[in-house]
């Protein structure tokens, strides 16, 4: 494979050249080639994660992206085995054909399978399916030290709690057997609302959540009330034909500077909350731009200009969360910055399977800010209102968080270290556990 791979924000802008086997059996390997020549590696996905998680200490990853193939199917009963380097754009386009669909996607569909296991991702589902552990029945782990493991529940519950959420340090995986979800339609009912202030998203998600399976919402945190729009939706029980795929636009060209500003996020942010209803509206909708509205945009991560972007998420406990995310917001807006992506969303209690998993039951706010100097500060203290909400930062997106706050958030990071591959290291792991 040519050329460089980076993380999603490219912040820290810092290349990885990829190793990358075409067949399972060339793995293990490329895994002792580069544990012989560089010390270290990492497995690499297809690189969505925003931050250093997806980096190699060493700079040189193991580049799944190719090991994409299906492994075993039983559509009769929506079990599925897939090398790991799938993205579930390639399984749910099979998938549905035969009536199932994944039980847990992210909001990309260009996210691999070892991706998505190893940071045990979450969808708008939360609240009805948790994780995406929660639906992988076992999967294929090369280690440098014990070479090829099936690892299930109930044969290595250890390694299998600790690979899932494990930012892939625990073992290459190799391949992935996820139970999927029977439905009819790749069609989607939606309901769709704006709200005025902060106190009504907490009113809309305690009546509606419970009613749908997906739920999630948008906000202006230009705007003093933190108004925003609400979207719930449900799989359909029939709908016509798949619509021909739209056109996807791609961002050419990294600019100079990022092209999200005040001036145009404050236009964009009022014509979106203006462009949706005061009251709920229904409508049908395919599921690509229900779940993935930034897939239409190839690259879009390049309008952010040379310095990249990083994102902020945190999940907040229930009994602290509204207060809680008063601050966050209160605390951008005295900065002078805002987000063009403001994701609020309620996680509910079902627990993971994984050790180092992100979500637990409350609210999790995600936001993407271009990338300058003055965002240290700015850090500081949202990090500081998560840490003393009893929140935690999701490692996926994160480029910054403190080493003192992740051990303090993930106390089960000492039992995932004594699990680690002696072969894998992410700048990551070196960042907050050194
Ligand atoms: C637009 C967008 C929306 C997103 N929305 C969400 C969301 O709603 N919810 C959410 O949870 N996340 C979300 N994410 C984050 C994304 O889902 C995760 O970062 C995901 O893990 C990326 O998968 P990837 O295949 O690109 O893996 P990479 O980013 O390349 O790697 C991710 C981690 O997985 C490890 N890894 C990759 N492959 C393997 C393997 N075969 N074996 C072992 N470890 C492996 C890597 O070492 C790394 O630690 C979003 C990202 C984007 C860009």
């Amino acid at each position: 494979m040519s050329g460089t791979v980076h993380c999603w924000g490219h912040q820290p802008a810092i290349a990885q050249t990829p190793h990358a086997p075409v067949w399972r059996d060339e793995t293990p390997g490329q895994l002792a080639a580069l544990h012989a020549r560089f010390g270290t590696t990492l497995p690499f996905g297809n690189g969505r994660s925003y931050g250093d998680s997806c980096l190699a200490a060493s700079d040189h990853v193991l580049h799944l992206a190719r090991l994409d193939r299906f492994i075993a199917t039983d559509w009769s009963r929506g079990i599925v085995r897939a090398e790991a380097g799938m993205q579930l754009a390639t399984l749910i386009t099979a998938a549905l054909g035969h009536g199932w669909f994944v039980p847990v996607t992210p909001g990309t569909r260009f996210v691999t399978l070892g991706g998505a296991l190893a940071n045990d991702v979450h969808g708008k589902n939360h609240h009805r399916r948790g994780t995406f552990g929660r639906h992988v029945r076992a999967f294929g782990l090369l280690r440098s030290d014990d070479g090829t493991l099936e690892c299930t529940p109930q044969t290595r519950p250890e390694l299998f709690a600790a690979s899932i959420g494990g930012l892939g340090l625990t073992g290459i995986v190799t391949w992935v057997e996820l139970q999927l979800m029977p439905v009819r339609t790749g069609w989607l009912d939606t309901v769709t609302q704006r709200f005025g202030r902060i106190d009504d998203f907490f009113r809309l998600s305690a009546e509606l959540d419970p009613l749908h399976e997906y739920t999630v919402a948008w906000i202006d945190c230009l705007a003093r009330s933190a108004r925003g729009v609400y979207f719930a939706g449900d799989h359909a029980e029939f709908g016509p034909d798949a619509p021909s795929p739209g056109r996807v636009w791609g961002v050419p060209a990294t600019p100079p500077v990022s092209l999200m500003n005040r001036a145009s996020l404050a236009l964009f942010n009022q014509a979106y909350w203006r462009a949706h209803p005061a009251q709920p509206r229904r409508a049908r909708s395919w599921y690509q731009p229900f779940f993935y509205p930034l897939d239409r945009i190839a690259r879009w991560n390049r309008i952010y200009g040379r310095r990249g972007f990083q994102q902020f998420q945190c999940v907040l406990p229930d009994a602290a969360a509204e207060p809680a995310l008063r601050e966050l917001l209160g605390a951008i807006a005295a900065h002078g910055r805002g987000s063009f992506l403001a994701v609020l969303k309620r996680c509910g209690d079902l627990a993971s399977p994984g050790l180092l998993s992100f979500p637990m039951a409350g609210h999790s706010l995600a936001l993407d800010f271009p990338h300058d100097p003055a965002l240290e500060a700015l850090f500081e203290r949202l990090d500081a209102i998560v840490h003393e909400a009893g929140g935690r930062l999701y490692p996926a997106k994160d480029a910054h968080m403190s080493g003192q706050h992740f051990r303090h958030a993930y106390p089960a990071w000492e039992r995932l270290e004594r699990l680690r591959d002696p072969a894998l290291m992410s700048r990551f792991w070196q960042r907050v556990t050194t």
